[in-house]
């Protein structure tokens, strides 16, 4: 199993952030969590990598993470918003070097970063950007790769490129997004959460009416597309 998790919660302090999560994650599996804004996605990120130490059962390949530190070599987490210092004048290249010595010019040639490793990081635009961090995690070899919403500020280019190679990797992907569409085809599985997981299974168990209510509070179209696939619609692009 890639990841199990049993009755988690965690608090801040007197927020309840997550309230008796359970599920479990094969190995390979691709998933993606979805839920309004503080449902707790983030968190339960942080709790699955033991940064935030949650009550209940963690276990990632077998593991503890809140004990083992080790699993987390097995482990590659891009944060939502996250960047590289832009203090120093860091090329793609070098930024790259700072997670493996070793270049995989595959992962280049497919997101295509080949051009772009002799530019300093600070200055490519912010999808560019996005594209660097998420070859820089794949470039660790995982074996569980956690994405915090990869596609903020992202555009439809680079959102394909992202989306084309997550589908071809064989490491097991959560990936936190607002919106799924882009993504959706290349899924799994998908969790709706709310503090606690409202539901979780195939898009079309999870995306219905009452399920997208109970989440979001409020009702959200949905739409099969071509191949069958319920997708919702919140005034976006469908991938
Ligand atoms: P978003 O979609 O806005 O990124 P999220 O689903 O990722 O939200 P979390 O960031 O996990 O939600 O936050 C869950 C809850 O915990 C929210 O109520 C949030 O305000 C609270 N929270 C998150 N981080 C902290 C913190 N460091 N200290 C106190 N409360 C926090």
């Amino acid at each position: 199993m890639a990841v199990e998790v049993e009755n988690l919660s965690y608090s801040y302090g007197k927020t309840v952030a997550l309230e008796d999560i359970s599920f479990k994650i094969h190995e390979g599996e691709k998933i993606a969590i979805l839920g309004p804004n503080g449902a707790g996605k983030t968190t339960l990120l942080k709790c699955i990598l033991g940064i935030l130490k949650a009550r209940g059962k963690v276990s990632v390949l077998g593991r503890d993470p809140r004990r083992d530190r080790e699993v987390l070599k097995l482990v590659s987490y891009v944060p939502q918003k996250s960047s590289l210092s832009t203090d120093i004048p860091l090329r793609v290249i070098d930024a790259l070097r700072t997670a493996s010595e070793e270049i995989d010019f595959e992962i280049l040639r497919k997101l295509e970063l080949e051009e772009k490793t002799r530019v300093l990081f600070r200055e490519l635009s912010g999808g560019f950007q996005q594209r660097v961090l998420i070859a820089r995690a794949l470039m660790r070899k995982p074996k569980l790769l956690l994405l915090d919403e990869p596609f903020n500020g992202v555009d439809v280019v680079s959102q394909k490129k992202i989306v084309e190679v997550l589908e071809k990797i064989d490491a097991t992907v959560i990936v936190v997004v607002h919106n799924i569409n882009p993504l959706l085809h290349s899924l799994h599985r998908v969790m709706l959460l709310n503090k606690r997981i409202v539901a979780f299974g195939k898009a079309n168990e999870v995306f219905t009416k009452e399920n997208m209510l109970k989440v979001y509070g409020t009702e959200i179209p949905l739409v099969v597309c071509e191949n069958g696939i319920t997708h919702p619609l919140y005034g976006d692009q469908h991938g």
